[in-house]
């Protein structure tokens, strides 16, 4: 966080006018330090994160975007679970490295970046050895991913909207394309193609992720045409087919879920653009099974 004429946090592309330090509140809701919703193993990510033994998953409450179709949407915008400083952040990676996690696994980090980045120093120099799996909504500055060079193994983004028309009326965001864009190419410069172990299990790399919502499949398109400009085509992607309309929402599209046709579509264009390396689902992928229970709800 920096100053100016007023104090406002730098975490995040929304440089909200707040000192979260003194107890300001900005958009994603997140105060100083982080609240952790739940910390457990966690067996539904790609197969490389997940493996047989579980991703050490951490869930932070507070998001910088406010998806209307959020599936974590019970702890995105309220504070609830364990609050955190480094030395309880760094304890909860070393039990999930005891639980023999394939990795840490910080799902929606971004509010706190700078807790994170002194709680896995400290985590290292207790013994933690499992890569760091930065997992992300893509809506970051760069700086923010420059500070994270050698604390963050694997970087796992969504790449959500190549339309910000779209990011506006479904994720209440101005400039999404642009601000994901800039940060998944500067992690794909630190950690470039997935390196993998002897077991298939990801040591190092970027996945980019992207989940096809309902009637949007020109944003589909654009955001792989993105990737086919500017990324080599062995680039790692996951093309997620699950989502499933958890509140209704006024947008009637977004009730109901991905038809067969739809992500047959999706799949088949970014098959045509010559990627080596994509992660396809099945579409019984999509079911609230999937979605971690939250102990507070
Ligand atoms: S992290 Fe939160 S408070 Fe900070 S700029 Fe982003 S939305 Fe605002």
């Amino acid at each position: 966080m920096s100053t100016f004429e007023e104090k406002i946090c730098n975490a995040c592309p929304r440089h909200c006018k707040v000192d979260r330090n003194a107890g300001g509140i900005g958009f994603c809701g997140a105060a100083s330090l982080p609240y952790v919703a739940r910390n457990d193993l966690h067996f539904f990510e790609e197969p490389c994160i997940s493996g047989e033994n579980g991703s050490g998953a951490i869930f932070f409450c507070g998001c910088n975007l406010n998806c209307v179709f959020c599936q974590n949407h019970t702890i995105n915008h309220r504070n609830t679970g364990v609050r955190v400083d480094e030395n309880l952040l760094a304890d909860m990676m070393i039990e999930l490295q005891g639980k023999n996690a394939n990795n840490i696994n910080l799902v929606t980090p971004t509010p706190h970046i700078e807790v994170i980045i002194k709680a896995v120093k400290k985590a290292r120099e207790q013994g933690l050895k499992i890569p760091i799996v930065y997992n992300t909504n893509g809506y970051e500055t760069v700086d923010a991913i420059k500070s994270l060079e050698g604390i963050v193994d694997i970087y796992l983004p969504d790449f959500k909207y190549c339309d910000n028309e779209l990011a506006k009326k479904y994720s209440r965001v101005n400039d999404y394309f642009e601000k994901a864009s800039s940060a998944i190419v500067k992690m794909y410069s630190q950690c470039g193609d997935v390196v993998f172990d002897e077991n298939g299990i990801a040591q190092k790399g970027v996945i980019i992720r992207h989940l096809v919502l309902p009637a949007t499949l020109y944003n589909t398109r654009g955001v792989l045409d993105f990737i086919a400009d500017n990324f080599p085509k062995s680039v790692n992607i996951s093309l997620m087919s699950q989502y499933v309309p958890y509140v209704e929402t006024e947008f009637k599209d977004l009730n109901r879920k991905l038809t067969k046709r739809e992500y047959e579509r999706a799949v088949d264009y970014c098959l045509m653009k010559g990627f080596e390396n994509v992660y396809i689902q099945e579409l019984s992928s999509a079911k609230c099974i999937y979605t971690p229970r939250f102990s507070q709800e």
